[in-house]
């Protein structure tokens, strides 16, 4: 056996594990609820915990944790010990069925959009058994974790897991019934399967630690471009350096003994921005993966002496960081939909799923967008960066003639059924050659799934996927309403029916072209596609009558919970402004004026030293008039940013004040900011406060 396959997976309580641990009947029971999805069964949760808790302790923990994803993104946890007094009073290590199936952290200092008033503030956190419980090390330090959904007692939704499951849930059950009108018996349980490709930066640490604003909001919020950033074209898919290989080898290596697969990791476009990427696997598990292959990047960096950045945007003038998710539909048979068979009622199966996606898209556009939008993202989305914040969907020129063709059929015949059948049986796997692909397109059919390319790399991308999901169950909704009321004489010729009416009705959302084009935003508007420019304006869209009757009709979230979730995406996003503005006023009056001084009376002496030597002293004197007038601009702009932030909190509400904030804040932020680079790239360089673009982008 290879190192990789003998560590793979030993910190996780897996199936070997409990087929090891477990008696067979209960091991029966366990796998049962893991594949359908249930809650665990009570009667097996006593033998369960204490296997759970038996083998986390031979393997030297001493903690347990409910592991959870709360809406203000990222994850939470609160350690426990085994430790509890016996009946004799003895000290004894257990974990009860109860601690495993539920526990109660206090839950008052997570968002809830106010669903909870801080009295009742107590939320639980249950076992997901889906996802296998596995161990975090720090040192000597063990603790087993156990993967939790999250909510309040009166069972209002606190995290992003519940919704996601829920999604599932509702896909599954559209899914599976247009499987049996197709005569498919087979098909027991929906899969969808998800690999997020998760690009991120990397600076020294040393350096990382001169920048403020680095530290406290994740991204730079001065800083002059570098001379050579990304121009060169040098970084994309580079020889990675000894260093990073050696960072990169101990991350995978960390990652496998989680039973992470991680696959696949090289640089990007930007200097020092890398990406890795796991094999896919069912969705719930590919995001708790990704949430834990972030969490475990930044500490195996620290080890060496590196500080990972998974903000969308740390640096001005390079790309920013996204997060791909590659998502696809199949069932338990191992059946993938959006891959083109052989036989003619798959292929009927993969248009029916297409024909789905598109009206999802064609409807909730805008639902979608609302998704991925967080402060982070404003800088890639509708900015001056991939992709754009306009929904649209790119299948590539076979598939687009192919969808063309359905929807230009006259009558259905058994030729025409025949000529299509053999277009998607011979689809080219053409997405799978990078060359063909569009990177301006935010959702990319790939050959056999979707790429949606919004995503932020921050984000839990739990919201993206409960949203894709969601925007399928629709689409299959609608489709099994028309199909049973289609005339055809048999399903095939119905769907033909059906799909033709669905592809010309959703025409708009397909797009070929160039997604950063002032054509496409101008056709696009024609249209009618929703184009959020920054958060404020797409979080409008949970307001909207159709969305909240979707997540209820799809019992994701209820009305209450949609209000939360828009409070909740607006307080957090008047937060991270506020903190960015006070940030940037604090390193312009403590870090850069001070700096600027120094610069002042270095230049004036220079000037007053020449003036009595008798030399011309004019030049050094305006530099030290340039220094002084920057020192203004920058003092002004501060005041300026200051007055703003503070108006900001006089807006009547969360939306006015996010709107202000992100209009006004942002452009006062700016204006800073260009006065800071201007000083940045006069001032002595021994002078300047913090590492500087090129230092933080020099190749490690
Ligand atoms: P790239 O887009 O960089 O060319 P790959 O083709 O290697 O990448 O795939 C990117 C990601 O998509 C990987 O995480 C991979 O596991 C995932 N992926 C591949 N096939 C599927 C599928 N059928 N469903 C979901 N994800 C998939
Ligand atoms: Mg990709």
């Amino acid at each position: 056996m290879s190192e990789v396959t003998q560590i793979f997976g030993e910190l996780t309580f897996n199936k070997a594990v409990m087929q090891e641990k477990l008696s067979h009947e209960t091991y029966k029971k366990l796998i049962n609820s893991i594949h359908s999805g249930n809650a665990l069964d009570e009667s097996i949760a006593e033998e369960v915990a204490h296997a759970m808790k038996e083998w986390a302790i031979n393997k030297g923990a001493t903690h347990f944790t409910h592991w959870f994803q709360p809406q203000r993104g990222g994850t939470a946890e609160k350690h426990d010990a085994f430790i509890s007094y016996s009946e004799e009073g003895d000290i004894i290590e257990r974990f009860s069925a109860k601690q495993l199936i539920q526990s109660e952290p206090d839950a008052s200092s997570f968002p809830s959009g106010g669903i909870r008033s801080t009295f009742e503030a107590r939320g639980y956190t249950a076992w997901d058994p889906t996802s296998p419980a596995f161990l975090i090390q720090s040192g000597r330090n063990r603790t087993l974790v156990v993967p939790s959904v999250f909510l309040s007692w009166t069972g209002d939704v606190l995290d992003l897991k519940t919704p996601f499951l829920r999604s599932m849930r509702a896909l599954n059950d559209a899914a599976i019934k247009l499987q049996r009108m197709l005569g498919n018996r087979q098909a027991k349980k929906i899969i969808v399967n998800c690999g997020p490709e998760q690009e991120y930066f990397v600076v020294s640490r040393k350096l990382y630690e001169t920048r403020l604003d680095l530290r406290t909001c994740g991204r730079t919020l001065f800083g002059a471009p570098p001379a050579k950033g990304q121009q060169m074209d040098d970084h994309y898919f580079g020889a990675i350096t000894q260093k990073m290989i050696r960072f990169m080898a101990d991350l995978d290596h960390e990652l496998y003994r989680r039973g992470i697969p991680a696959k696949t990791r090289h640089n990007e476009v930007s200097p020092n921005q890398f990406e890795i990427a796991p094999l896919y696997e069912e969705a719930n598990l590919a995001i708790d993966h990704n949430l834990q292959i972030m969490d475990i990047m930044r500490q195996v960096a620290l080890n060496h002496d590196l500080v990972v950045i998974m903000h969308e945007k740390p640096f001005a003038g390079v790309n920013g960081s996204g997060k791909h998710l590659n998502w696809s539909i199949g069932d338990n048979t191992g059946a993938n939909y959006l891959e083109p068979s052989a036989s003619p009622l798959k292929n009927i199966n993969f248009l029916l799923t297409m024909g789905a996606i598109f009206l999802g898209v064609d409807k909730f556009g805008g639902l979608l967008r609302a998704s991925v939008a967080d402060a982070g993202n404003d800088h890639r989305l509708g900015a001056n960066e991939a992709p754009p914040a306009i929904m649209s969907i790119y299948l590539g020129e076979y598939l687009t003639n192919l969808i063309d063709e359905v929807e230009s059929i006259g009558k259905v015949t058994e030729q025409t059924m025949a000529s299509i059948n053999m277009g998607v049986r011979n689809l080219p796997r053409i997405a799978k050659d990078s060359s063909d692909r569009n990177r301006t397109s935010p959702i990319a059919f790939t050959g056999n799934k979707f790429e949606f390319r919004a995503v932020g790399s921050s984000h839990n991308p739990s919201e993206a996927a409960t949203i894709l999901n969601q925007l399928c169950t629709y689409g299959y909704y609608i489709i099994e309403q028309r199909l049973a009321s289609a005339k055809g004489k048999d399903i095939r010729e119905s769907a033909l029916m059906v799909l033709k009416q669905v592809f010309k009705e959703t025409r708009r959302v397909r797009f070929e072209g160039n997604g950063y084009s002032s054509e496409w935003h101008k056709t696009a508007k024609k249209l009618g596609l929703p184009n959020a420019r920054n958060t404020p304006a797409a979080m409008s869209v949970l307001k909207e009558k159709d969305v909240i009757e979707l997540m209820q009709k799809t019992h994701v979230l209820s009305e209450r919970e949609v209000h939360a979730k828009f409070e909740i995406k607006l307080e957090t996003y008047i937060k991270t402004k506020e903190i960015e503005f006070k940030t940037a006023i604090n390193m312009a009056r403590t870090q850069i004026l001070p700096a600027l001084t120094r610069q002042i009376t270095l230049s004036a002496q220079a000037a007053a030293a020449l003036k009595a030597a008798g030399a011309k002293s004019n030049l050094l004197l305006k530099d030290a008039e340039k220094f002084a007038d920057l020192y203004q601009q920058i003092k002004e702009g501060a005041d300026k940013l200051e007055k703003t932030l503070k108006k900001g909190q006089s807006c009547q509400d969360l939306h006015a004040q996010a709107i202000f904030l992100g209009d006004s804040g942002e452009k006062a932020l700016e204006t800073l900011r260009a006065f800071v680079d201007e000083a940045e790239e006069l001032t002595a360089n021994d002078l300047w406060p913090m590492a500087k673009y090129h230092e933080l982008l020099t190749a490690l």
